[in-house]
């Protein structure tokens, strides 16, 4: 991804930050699964909102790798039927464009920008969210996120958050966009 973001950021956010959700979401779901066979008391409160932080991180990036190819490949404009319906909803690619960055730029704290799609409404639906811990697996499919936790940021981009942002859409996959949008609409 460089020099959008650097290797030290991908590297660390990938093997560090990542992995220690798919650690604490193993964890979790360990002490569930002893608690159902009777082997172990567990705090069910703090225990879910452990599963919920964890296993939404390991959900979000898992999510976010593959919404990202290196500058080139990614960026530009959306194409397909996510570049239709994103004219369609948002008046224009320009108009979303800066929608989802200012979400991006204003998370308070640290969260994520996302564009979801919700088949009830057959609408993409824009949204913030705060951390990570959304409980989202009762929501609705995620077809981009961007992730805005200083680890996404900060060796490079120091507290400038916004300049990642503008940078970032560089290198968003929108192949990868396209694919969850047609999966979504099943
Ligand atoms: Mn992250």
């Amino acid at each position: 991804m460089e020099p959008v973001i650097s290797e030290q950021i991908m590297t660390l956010h990938h093997t560090k930050h990542h992995q220690a959700y798919v650690n604490g979401a193993n964890a979790a779901l360990e002490k569930i699964e002893k608690a159902s066979r009777g082997e172990l008391e567990i705090d069910v409160r703090a225990v879910l909102r452990d599963l919920s932080f964890n296993l939404d991180g390991h959900k979000l990036h898992s999510i976010f790798w593959p919404n990202m190819a290196p500058p080139g490949k990614g960026g530009g404009k959306p194409g397909g039927a996510i570049a239709d319906r994103i004219e369609k909803e948002f008046n224009g690619f320009d108009r979303f464009k800066k929608l989802f960055s200012d979400a991006a730029k204003t998370v308070e704290g640290v969260g994520w920008a996302l564009l979801l799609y919700d088949p009830d409404t057959d609408r993409l639906v824009l949204t913030q969210i705060e951390k990570q811990n959304l409980m989202h697996l009762a929501q609705l499919p995620i077809l981009l996120s961007l992730d805005v936790w200083e680890h996404a940021y900060y060796l490079q981009y120091k507290n400038d958050r916004a300049s990642y942002v503008d940078a970032w859409w560089q290198v968003v996959n929108w192949d990868d966009v396209e694919k969850r949008f047609s999966k979504a609409k099943v």
